[in-house]
């Protein structure tokens, strides 16, 4: 019997200014039979540490000897802002396009962002499936989005297992702000333009490795391998809501420091008009903003920093769709 086999590259994704190259590494992992090639990346926001931390638990539980077909794993996407441990990267590297998931599937002779992602893409092209692993901000319910009306992706969300699962409109169906603000340029979309399904693990919030989220993290990915019949076994059935990304969040309309109300639990069903926290002046303690829920839905994210300016996201409601 032959065995499975493990080989780490080292890529060029683009030249700094001063010439210095901005590197990463290509974990590949081949299996004893043919089977399909799933891409998996991480940190391409690189203060999302999470699924770089799956990644490195994934590849030491990995049992090769019972993979079919081939993984390709990137856990630092973009160095950039991992070292920074930042979401998006100053003006100095990239005056056009801060934020990396905007630009896929990039230009190999456009801006910083654009030629890292373009180089990435060489090797995500070859994938038949794609897993993005990103992180949001304190606090967030873990839960993975896909494309709305992709069944594909929606086998791989559910595969993946959070008990939470977003489907996003994308292209015509989405609506204008969607389009503005660039999302028709996140790896996801741009992977299901190109008929790969692909899904975007949201893994609790950035900075912090948290332990449950990881192992989670973990097992949602084996149990993709799982559906994708790369590794044996059946993916377990679980209870889960649907429920869709709306673009709508509950913003700060005014400045100052935002006390989130207490009790309220990430997870929960709001019914519109529930209340989320108040904004106050931290100078003459004057109430300036009452948020509540703008419709009924999942409360799936509230923000945890307290000083907000306006147009700040507070939090984040989902439509339910299914339970
Ligand atoms: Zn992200």
């Amino acid at each position: 019997m032959t065995a499975g086999t493990h080989s780490a590259e080292e890529i060029t994704l683009a030249r700094l200014p001063s010439g210095v190259a901005l590197t990463t590494t290509v974990h590949t992992y081949r299996g004893v039979d043919d089977g399909p090639t799933l891409y998996v990346q991480a940190a391409q926001h690189g203060r999302e540490v999470n699924g770089a931390e799956v990644l490195r638990r994934f590849h030491d539980r990995l049992p090769l000897d019972s993979l079919s077909g081939t993984v390709l794993a990137v856990p630092v996407a973009n160095p950039l802002t991992f070292d920074l441990v930042s979401y998006i990267t100053p003006e100095e590297f990239d005056s056009v396009n801060p934020n990396m998931n905007r630009v896929w599937p990039g230009d190999p002779s456009g801006s910083l962002h654009q030629r890292m992602a373009a180089r990435l893409w060489e090797i995500i092209s070859q994938a038949d499936a794609i897993v993005d692993l990103h992180t949001g901000s304190p606090d967030m319910l873990p839960h993975v989005v896909y494309r709305e009306g992709d069944d594909r992706s929606r086998d791989l969300a559910e595969a993946f297992g959070t008990d939470l699962l977003l489907s996003e409109e994308a292209g015509e169906d989405a609506p204008e702000e969607w389009h503005r603000r660039g999302f028709a340029g996140k790896l996801r979309v741009a992977a299901a333009e190109e008929d790969i399904p692909s899904i975007t693990p949201e893994l609790a919030h950035n900075k912090q490795i948290l332990e449950d989220v990881v192992e989670d993290g973990v097992d949602g990915l084996c149990s993709v391998l799982r559906a994708l019949e790369m590794l044996p076994g059946d993916v377990p059935d679980r209870d889960r809501t649907v429920a869709r990304n709306h673009l709508g969040q509950v913003t700060a309309s005014q400045s100052g420091l935002f006390r989130p109300e207490p009790g309220l639990e990430l997870g929960q069903f709001v019914p519109e008009g529930t209340a989320i926290g108040t904004v106050y002046d931290p100078a003459s303690y004057e109430p300036r903003q009452e948020a509540a829920a703008d419709r009924d839905g999942v409360l799936y994210a509230l923000t945890r920093e307290a000083t907000v300016i306006a147009g700040d996201q507070l939090a984040s409601i989902a439509l339910v769709r299914e339970d």
